[in-house]
């Protein structure tokens, strides 16, 4: 079943202005789809499924002559097929619990109640309410995870974003400064007050809508993309001007990397930002949040301890690889969020090799490994509204890496990288999208590797032994099928072991000196 529904108000209220009607507003809905699959399975009886088949089938019987074969025993059919239309005020509606009526059109709905305070952002969701070093008020919203109809009512779910962009408008003391995403549509100056109105065009995760307040100063920069001239916009505390000049110098570089990497910053149209916040930071599309203090690494501390990771900021660098792989590619659900964290703590070892080489970025990638649990798979149950592991970052990192190795060309990989954000461009996508996508592009059986590592903790070991003049080897807990195949920095040849026993001829480098590329995520272990 497929849906699209896009809600286009006169404007996305936060519920912080004042209430009333909205009374020419219409609501759209395109492309809405509703597909069926009917999988027969007499045996099971006459459980829930038989149930569920009967409710289904009697009243649209009539539709079977239209039915298209799945296959021995199947049928799939359409009860809507791209449908699209718009209701204005006055049309007649059916309501499913209400029955039949008239649209009275849309309404803007007072929000009250407490709002709710992050208690430690940006990992758990709310208002921020801080002051900055000199007691002015400082203050936005952190929601990834919680959602955002924490502070704002919204359809709140990852898998629909509203096609046409979003606006905010916030009203606050005209000696204070409010940001939002995109770009300043207007500033209203009230008595007293100014309501300042910020305007997304392009898609956005409703989770990525978000106000910054604050004694906020501002500067612009000209970037020249590969979609041409792309507009710069850095919004600071007004004492922390001189500092952040000279950190977000670092923009460029990123930029460059990541377009070279994965194609073009995808929210042209809205811009580029970095917007000084209270909380470490937050991939806020068209508006990053930034509180790393100005500082290189992760707050000062370089992640992987490889010493790769404390020549830049992270903060700039891996909120703004979300641009692509969160902002632009979004997972359906946050079961399969290692899209958005993995393959972005992946774009951190891009920068490093922009910036210091491949030797360096493999041995920031090896240095993450430290910090992976195993505790539980990357990807989470589906349906629920629940995470993976938090190794959705570091393993997330080495599992591109590993895919990357297997390609064994970069040039390939570069065009996957950039093929993913053209292809689903804008769009929402499952990871097996991702995974399918990668394995078509390559023409690389990769569909094992990626059961192993995102859906088991396990970590697959490579066994050896050496009988004569020949070299046994095989794969060892890991899934039935694991079939990757691994290079030997000693000697530079490639393996492609299974989970029966293969053999080679055994050469005196073998012999003398086995060595596994470190590159590859494994554990490597001589039997007798
Ligand atoms: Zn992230």
């Amino acid at each position: 079943m497929s849906s699209k529904t896009s809600h286009a108000p006169d404007r996305a209220d936060p519920g912080l202005a004042n209430p009333g009607p909205v009374n020419d507003a219409a609501i759209t809905v395109e492309n809405l789809s509703k597909r069926y699959e009917i999988h027969h399975q007499r045996a099971s009886g006459e459980g829930l499924r038989h149930v569920f088949e009967s409710a289904i089938r009697a009243p649209i019987r009539w539709l079977r002559s239209r039915r298209n074969a799945l296959g021995p025993g199947n049928e799939a059919f359409w009860a809507l097929r791209d449908v699209s239309f718009a209701l204005k005020p006055g049309d007649f509606v059916t309501h499913i619990d209400h029955g039949v009526g008239k649209f009275a059109g849309l309404e803007t709905i007072d929000v009250n109640g407490k709002p709710q305070e992050a208690v430690r952002p940006p990992w758990d969701g709310g208002w921020i309410w801080k002051k900055d070093e000199q007691g002015n008020p400082w203050m936005s919203v952190a929601c990834q995870g919680l959602g955002a109809s924490v502070w704002y009512p919204c359809k709140d779910h990852q898998s629909d974003e509203p096609d046409n962009g979003a606006s905010l408008s916030i009203t606050i003391d005209s000696s204070l400064v409010a940001v939002g995403n995109g770009r300043l549509k207007e500033k209203k100056s009230n008595d007293g007050t100014a309501t300042w109105t910020w305007e997304v065009k392009d898609p956005i995760n409703n989770y990525n809508i978000i106000p910054y307040i604050g004694k906020y100063v501002t500067w612009h920069e000209d970037y020249n993309g590969e979609k041409g001239n792309l507009d710069c916009d850095y919004w600071v505390l007004d004492y922390d001007l001189e500092k952040a000049k000279k950190q977000f110098t670092q923009v460029d570089d990123m930029l460059k990397c990541f377009e070279y990497w994965m194609g073009p910053y995808p929210f042209h149209e809205d811009g580029y930002k970095l917007v000084e916040t209270p909380h470490l930071g937050m991939e806020h599309q068209s508006a990053v949040a930034y509180g790393n203090k100005f500082m290189n690494g992760y707050l000062g501390r370089d992640l992987s301890g490889s010493g790769w990771g404390n020549n830049w900021d992270y903060i700039i660098v891996h909120e703004s690889g979300h641009e692509w792989f969160a902002n632009n590619i979004t997972s359906n659900d946050i079961a399969d969020m290692w899209i958005h964290e993995g393959i972005t703590d992946y774009s951190e070892t891009l920068f490093v090799q922009c910036k210091s080489g491949k030797d360096a970025a493999n041995a920031y990638t090896q240095g993450l490994r430290r910090t992976i649990r195993n505790d539980k798979p990357i990807i989470g149950p589906y349906g629920v509204n629940q995470e993976g592991s938090g190794d959705m970052y570091n393993k997330g990192n080495n599992i591109m890496h590993m895919v990357r190795q297997v390609i064994d060309n970069d040039s390939t990989f570069r065009n996957i990288l950039r093929g993913l954000n053209e292809t689903f461009y804008h769009k929402t996508v499952d990871s097996k999208d991702i995974e399918n996508y990668i394995i078509k592009r390559s023409g690389k059986d990769l569909s094992k590797l990626f059961d192993q590592y995102l859906r088991t903790t396990q970590v697959p070991a490579l066994e050896y032994k050496i009988e004569g003049e020949k070299l046994l080897y095989r794969w060892t807990n890991c899934i039935s099928g694991f079939n990757m195949p691994v290079k030997l920095a000693n000697p530079d040849q490639w393996l492609s072991p299974g989970t029966d026993w293969k053999e080679t001829r055994l050469t005196a480098a073998m012999k003398n000196d086995f060595q596994v590329d470190n590159n590859f995520y494994i554990t490597v272990k001589k039997v007798e």
